[in-house]
């Protein structure tokens, strides 16, 4: 079988946003054994889109469309797909109940063209939408099978791995199945991980191992094939013990597990509350937990002490101690974590301070962080960063990282391992 992704969107011909959802699509499809011979990426022209499917349909089985299902007027990947199909549109009962259905949740009126959203090509399979009001269509014409994405990546992805590989798999009648495990780790860089695992990665066949490096975070994709769900499962499961059994401290959690929902779990689980004090992150720590539903139970509140004089004056650092060993410090940093956890009488207090960038700051190099964790009942502790990305990078892997040691931390607290 022979696939060919069509992208649809200006924004994408402009430079301003990058495929992505080509890439995923890929990705997902190498593994099902399906081949993708070309890549298209076409704007929000119906002229140009009509050529595009006609061009696919001469050298691929599958055509994949991504954007373009959306309710404004350039979005038109639907219509025109119904055009060359010569299939009528319909409207979908179950999809217009989604979309009224979020109207009235934030108590706005529907306007018409939402209810475009709504449409499918008749005969078709409806694929929900998990996260967004456009559902997904697949049909099959003529030996050829269509199936249309929404853009978005959060939306697009969970229903092409949910929705679309099952359909494709139940039409070409495929024996096996495909099921994966993602590990995510974080503390360990990619090549370091291939190094540590270069025997594993050599001897795969079934399953499959695949380093994916994504911004300040590696993840393994062990991927089988097997009759059922169960026999992948067992053929899975050995190989991530292997992988434990090698870099089981770097590993934290699986699937769509992320360090704010594992910190947010820990928390929880152990009725620990944190309270946090940021210099270079000015509250993006608090933001990411904040993002984890149920943290209102362990997150109190915290402080952005971002210069010297905020520092004194909010958390009653010594000056003395500044002037001596001067706010990028790991004394500093400690300094911070005691104080924020005393004065939100927490069980955990939290620190982030450091150089962003691009200039020095405080006569430490630019990527110079320290992160200071004070627990109840254990030896307040500080870790050193030396990042080299930009500003904000720095910024946002110093909450990744922040994230990671304290994980570690609380571990620690409950003798847990990894
Ligand atoms: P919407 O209902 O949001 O309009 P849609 O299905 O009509 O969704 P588009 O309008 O084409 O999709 O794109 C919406 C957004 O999805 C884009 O602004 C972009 O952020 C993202 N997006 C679209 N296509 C891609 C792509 N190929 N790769 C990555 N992101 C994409």
């Amino acid at each position: 079988m022979k696939a060919e992704i069509i992208a649809v969107g200006t924004e994408l011909l402009l430079g301003q946003i990058t495929n992505t959802n080509a890439r995923f699509i890929s990705g997902r499809l190498a593994e099902a054994g399906i081949d993708v011979y070309y890549h298209t990426v076409v704007g929000d022209n119906p002229e140009r889109l009509s050529q595009s499917i006609k061009l696919a349909q001469q050298r691929a089985d599958i055509l994949i469309f991504s954007g373009g299902l959306g309710p404004t007027k350039d979005d038109l990947t639907k219509q025109t797909i119904a055009h060359e199909l010569g299939c009528e549109l319909v409207s979908n009962e179950e999809a217009m109940k989604t979309i009224e259905e979020y109207f009235d949740h934030v108590g706005k009126v529907m306007t018409e063209n939402n209810k475009q959203q709504a449409l499918v090509l008749k005969g078709s399979t409806v694929l929900p939408n998990r996260n967004g009001m456009a559902p997904g269509i697949a049909i099959g014409k003529a030996d050829k099978q269509y199936i249309l994405l929404p853009g978005p990546p959060h939306e697009m992805e969970p229903m092409f791995e949910h929705e679309a590989i099952p359909y494709l798999l139940g039409v070409y009648g495929k024996q096996d199945i495909i099921s994966s495990k993602v590990l995510k780790l974080q503390g360990i860089g990619e090549s370091e991980l291939e190094v540590r695992l270069q025997s594993l990665l050599e001897k795969q066949t079934n399953p499959t191992i695949a380093p994916l490096a994504s911004p300040g975070m590696v993840k393994l994709r062990i991927t089988a094939k097997a009759k059922t769900e169960e026999e992948a499962q067992k053929l899975i499961s050995p190989v991530e013990q292997e992988i434990r059994a090698i870099v089981g401290e770097f590993i934290y959690g699986v699937d769509d597990d992320t360090l704010a929902s594992k910190t947010t779990e820990l928390l929880l689980q152990n009725d620990w509350s944190i309270s946090a004090a940021e210099s270079l992150t000015s509250g993006m720590f608090m933001a990411e937990l904040g993002s984890q539903p149920g943290i209102g139970n362990a997150l109190k509140g915290g402080v952005v002490v971002y210069n010297k004089e905020m520092k004194i004056e909010q958390l009653g650092i010594l000056s003395s101690l500044l002037d001596f060993h001067g706010v990028v410090s790991s004394e500093c940093a400690e300094a911070m974590a005691e104080s924020i956890k005393e004065r939100c009488s927490t069980t955990i207090g939290i620190s982030l301070t450091g150089a962003a960038g691009p200039e020095p700051h405080d006569g430490q190099p630019p990527g110079t962080v320290w992160i200071g964790i004070a627990i109840e009942g254990m030896k307040t502790a500080s870790y050193k960063l030396q990042l080299s990305g930009s500003r904000n990078t720095n910024r946002m892997r110093s909450v990744q990282f922040a994230l990671h040691y304290l994980i570690q931390m609380m571990r620690e607290k409950k003798e847990l391992k990894y």
